[in-house]
């Protein structure tokens, strides 16, 4: 059987306010709270575009490799629902801002896949029902935000690529800095298209799956879509067109609403609102803000900085983690160093104290002086760790740290042979040993002189100087 996956995604876009009036689009906000007579829909109000929507929505269908729309038109989606206070949704229909696009997507296995873009269109989000016990709530803080829609064509052909795609491309928004993409508060939804078919016959029939709030959710449904589908048309059945639900608790799909049920949105150019045509400065803006995606930056962070594939897919998972480890590199510092500890000793701290990188106390300034500090040897590894715990704990420069507390290196021969003439006073038996060839007593009395340094001791200079006293004592 073969299967064919198309997803519909809608994103927030980030502008600060809503997408028709100057309400601010903020998550989280008391409910009703953000509303005013045009978000609302009282009679005789009129819709004003937001330019920056617009712009973004641009800059993404441009991001997405679209034919941009030199003229875009608003359309009037006719449904009721007690979300949508209009009674109709303003979108774009026969005219969205980009169409015929495609997107590269780094699937499980290795393969890249091209992806198609059907269309990407402005739209505003209804508001938020919250059904609790025999009542429903209505929050219209979101009524109004805006929304892109981005629809893609059945390339898709398991839950795993479909997953696959959906972080991929929350990257690539995110790098474009158009809308957080955060499936949790709402700000990147998807519904997904899934047929099946025996195989060389083409798109089966169409099932729909609604209200998959996370990259797993979507994995997970379409996986259980497929081999309902599969053992439906294997028992010689039919599958009927349909809209079905992922239920989250039973791991299932069920149905919603059959194509009978279907809605008819007679859409209509929204008579409020003149079409958009972009100019050719705003479409120069759109190109300017076009940036390095995700893909790229790996095959170029592997490139010029030989770091290891895997390194590489750890630092561009995000595009502040990316910047930063560049800023760092061009502090001076080995790349590949910067990598090892960015995703180990940082990623460690971070972790501990439930922190990201953006808002750390580790920047790449402090970073990079650590680093520096260790290169110059002027601190060895174990020292250099201790030093980042400090500036999480502490939020001040490492060099600073390291004077205060007396952490630097001691590299004078003097006193390190001070270190290991005291030690050797107390234990004349051991050395008496080690000169037998005893190299576990060696150990043993190297960490008794490191200890009298307070683990300050340059490790390999206290060795080559150990040598040479064990040299001079005669057995
Ligand atoms: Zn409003």
């Amino acid at each position: 059987m073969e299967s064919f996956i198309g997803l519909e995604i809608h994103i927030h876009l980030a502008t600060e306010t809503k997408l028709f009036c100057g309400c601010r689009a903020r998550f989280g906000d008391e409910p009703n709270t953000n509303v005013c007579p045009v978000c609302l829909g009282y009679p005789g109000t009129l819709p004003v575009a937001n330019q920056q929507a617009l712009f973004l929505g641009y800059v993404v269908a441009r991001a997405l490799n679209c034919e941009l729309s030199p003229r875009t038109v608003f359309e009037r989606k006719n449904y009721f629902y007690p979300d949508l206070p209009k009674n109709y949704q303003i979108s774009q229909y026969e005219h969205p801002i980009g169409r015929n696009g495609f997107i590269m997507v780094p699937l499980p296995g290795g393969e890249v896949r091209k992806v198609r873009i059907h269309d990407a269109h402005l739209e505003e989000d209804a508001g938020k029902m919250i059904h609790a016990g025999d009542m429903s709530l209505i929050d219209y803080n979101r009524a109004g935000y805006p929304l892109m829609e981005i629809v893609t064509e059945p390339d898709l052909k398991t839950g795993e690529e479909a997953e696959a795609f959906l972080i991929h491309f929350q990257r690539v928004i995110r790098y474009l800095k158009v809308s957080d993409g955060n499936m949790e508060e709402g700000s990147m939804r998807c519904d997904a298209n899934v047929s099946v078919n025996f195989p060389g016959k083409g798109l089966g029939t169409k099932v729909e799956i609604k209200n998959l709030n996370s990259s797993r959710f979507v994995k997970k449904a379409l996986n259980f879509e497929i081999q309902r589908q599969i053992g439906v048309l294997k028992q010689g059945g039919t599958i009927r067109q349909e809209t079905r639900l992922w239920n989250e608790n039973r791991d299932l799909t069920e149905v919603m609403r059959t194509k009978e049920m279907a809605n008819d949105y007679r859409y209509f150019p929204e008579p409020d609102m003149p079409p958009f045509e972009p100019d050719p400065v705003f479409l120069e803006k759109v190109e300017k803000a076009q940036t390095e995606l995700p893909d790229r930056k790996k095959a170029r962070f592997v490139n010029d900085y030989r770091i290891s594939e895997e390194s590489a897919e750890f630092l561009i998972a995000s595009r502040y983690v990316a910047d930063y480890f560049e800023e760092v590199v061009q502090i001076g510092i080995e790349p590949a160093l910067v990598a090892s500890w960015l995703s180990g000793d940082v990623q460690k701290l971070l972790n501990r104290h439930g922190l990201t990188l953006d808002t750390s106390p580790m920047s790449a300034r402090r970073l990079g002086q650590l680093l520096r500090l260790l290169n110059e040897e002027r601190i060895h590894g174990k020292i250099a760790k201790k030093l980042a715990e400090l500036v999480f704990e502490e939020d001040r420069d490492p060099e600073i740290i390291m004077r205060e507390k007396g952490l630097e290196q001691i590299v004078d021969f003097d006193v390190l042979r001070g270190f290991i003439k005291n030690v050797a006073d107390e234990y004349p038996a051991v050395i008496h040993s080690i000169k037998n060839g005893d190299e576990r007593q060696r150990g043993f009395l190297i960490g008794k002189i490191m200890e009298k340094s307070q683990g300050r001791a340059h490790p390999q200079k206290l060795q080559k100087l150990f040598d040479d006293f064990l040299s001079e004592v005669t057995a």
